[in-house]
């Protein structure tokens, strides 16, 4: 690049900064304190990204009498909960044709508990007033080669010879263009039902809001640093006090275990 252009460019992004686009928001919550002493729990959650605050949600929905403590390293959301891609997708299998080839006799039940899992998550965000710009988009895969033609053309009959193909539409050359005008696209697959869009960190914020309201204490900048096994529960000890709970449930992701 010659130095005019580069000195061009490097000006346009001299402003930038390296945070994700869905957590540079006026909106975000402040965080939770972190915890300064000893607690006791029925139930400590350690993680607040989805597994944690789902966890923690639906152990308070299901039993509003159970005392959830949610303990978080950082601040809710922020790791991939917050910075994904804000496809909500139905597919348990990532995508039909995985699927196909991994689970072929358990495929019916795994799409079926996909679909009631992506109304669950729908309903929890009306439930909670969640505004996370959650919308039912569905999603085309398109073929931008002859052959992926060929190939998505076949997954749609395998589809539709194993009972799995409601929703979902073919769309030759000129119907797909009638929906996303690229020269590149030649023919697409509409899942119109399984997928929705979201905003990841405005779901997680949501669901942290959710949590406080029924109850859960959240301490967040509080990272849980050892789990050991004490009488009938467990004892988590983060930097400035322990936590004894009858149970723990991690939520940790790709983060160091405390198993
Ligand atoms: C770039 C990117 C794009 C993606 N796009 C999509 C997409 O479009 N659709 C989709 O469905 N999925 C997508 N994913 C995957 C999805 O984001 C993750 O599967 C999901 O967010 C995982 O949630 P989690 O709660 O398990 O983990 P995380 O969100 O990683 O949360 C784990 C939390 O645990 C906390 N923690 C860890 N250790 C401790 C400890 N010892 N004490 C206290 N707290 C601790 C961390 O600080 C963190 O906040 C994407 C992921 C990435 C990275």
């Amino acid at each position: 690049m010659a130095p005019v252009a580069m000195r061009s460019v490097a000006k346009s992004l001299s402003e930038a900064k390296p945070v994700a686009y869905w957590l540079d928001d006026p909106g975000k919550p402040a965080a939770q304190p972190a915890l300064t002493a000893d607690e006791r729990c029925d139930l400590l959650v350690v993680g607040g990204g989805y597994s944690g605050l789902w966890t923690a949600l639906i152990a308070k929905e299901r039993d509003p009498g159970r005392d959830v403590v949610l303990i978080e390293s950082k601040e809710a959301g922020w790791a991939a909960s917050g910075r994904n891609g804000g496809f909500c997708a139905a597919s348990l299998t990532h995508g039909l044709a995985n699927g196909i080839a991994r689970w072929p006799g358990e495929l019916a039940r795994l799409e079926e508990m996909g679909a009631r899992n992506l109304d669950e998550i729908e309903a929890a965000v009306a439930r909670y007033g969640i505004d996370c710009d959650f919308e039912r988009t569905g999603e085309i895969d398109v073929a931008t080669e002859p052959h992926q033609v060929e190939e998505l053309r076949e997954l749609h009959e395998q589809a539709r010879e194993l009972g799995l193909a409601d929703g979902s539409e073919w769309l030759d050359r000129d119907a797909l263009r009638a929906e996303v005008d690229s020269p590149t696209f030649l023919a697409g697959l509409w899942d119109r039902d399984g997928v929705a869009m979201l905003n990841p960190a405005k779901l997680a914020w949501g669901l942290k809001r959710a949590c406080l309201e029924l109850g859960v204490r959240i301490y967040e900048n509080t990272r849980g640093l050892k789990m050991s096994a004490v009488g009938a529960g467990m004892a988590v000890t983060t930097p400035y006090g322990t936590i004894l709970a009858r149970r723990v449930a991690l939520g940790t992701n790709i983060f160091p275990s405390l198993v």
